[in-house]
């Protein structure tokens, strides 16, 4: 997608923070073209900002950290959406039920404004490659974005899946994936502490949904956090992407690794 897109108005989204369980809440508003998306008027969301911490994407340090912005960012790379002021009451956007779609519809809900001024599109040249263990992301040139993930946990087999990064195929393929738990909590009381409208179950290391949206839920959220840590790079990324258990630490060097190839040029 090309050019650029903020929304009309302000929207706000109230919540659990993932992690404490306490109520939070982010608001979200226009921004002129060319902005970015900033946090609170003061963190902008680029990779110089970004780092992973405990299975979320943070930006900032110390007392100016958000934490877990990349569901959101997730909604606003698939919606083609980058000029944005977000506000944020706590230092980790509400969990939701654990998927971008509260974001995608709280952003659809503000209504979308498109122009044709809009960031250089990140067009590779030559193919990157990043490894961590037996973990990589790769990437080769090509029109537009495509994700393609393959992931192997041992609780739930190698799934696949693929996706052209288009409102159009984020919002029915990506954006309803829901978040796998790292918790020792039970799930009963972990969905207790976030305010879940669904059951949850464990399932090895994880609590994750009693049921499935997709059959591969897993793979397509691991996709979906890997698009809202290429929103990091605050421009459409073209390329043909191949991420085998992508995270997000490994999702932020894939990225640095792709701003760096095309700062060598
Ligand atoms: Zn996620």
């Amino acid at each position: 997608m090309s050019g650029g897109a903020t929304i009309a108005g302000t929207v706000s989204l109230s919540g659990r923070d993932s992690s404490a369980g306490g109520p939070v809440k982010v608001r979200l508003g226009p921004a002129g073209p060319g902005t970015g998306i900033w946090f609170n008027g003061r963190t902008r969301a680029t990779l110089s900002n970004a780092h992973e911490c405990g299975h979320a994407t943070c930006l900032g340090r110390s007392a100016r950290k958000v934490r877990m912005v990349e569901h959101l960012l997730a909604a606003c790379y698939g919606l083609g959406i980058t000029d944005l002021a977000v506000e944020t009451i706590g230092s980790t956007l509400p969990i939701g039920d654990g998927s971008a779609e509260p974001y995608a519809r709280l952003l659809m809900k503000a209504g979308i404004v498109r122009y044709e001024a809009g960031p250089v599109p990140a067009r590779l040249r030559r193919p990157v490659l990043v490894r961590q263990g037996v973990r990589f992301i790769a990437a080769v040139p090509a029109r537009g974005l495509t994700v393609n993930c393959l992931t192997r946990f041992a609780e739930f087999g190698t799934q696949f899946c693929a996706f052209t990064a288009t409102p159009a195929a984020f919002l029915p393929a990506v954006a309803r994936a829901r978040t796998l738990a790292r918790t020792g909590m039970s799930p009963a009381a972990f969905r207790k502490r976030l305010g879940l409208p669904f059951r949850l179950k464990r399932v090895g290391r994880f609590v994750c949904a009693e049921r499935w949206r997709f059959p591969d839920e897993p793979c397509r959220h691991k996709a979906l956090d890997l698009l809202g840590d290429l929103a990091l790079l605050g421009r459409p990324l073209e390329a043909e992407v191949f991420a085998f258990m992508p995270g997000h630490r490994l999702n932020i060097a894939f990225a640095r690794n792709v701003e760096r190839e095309l700062e060598a040029r």
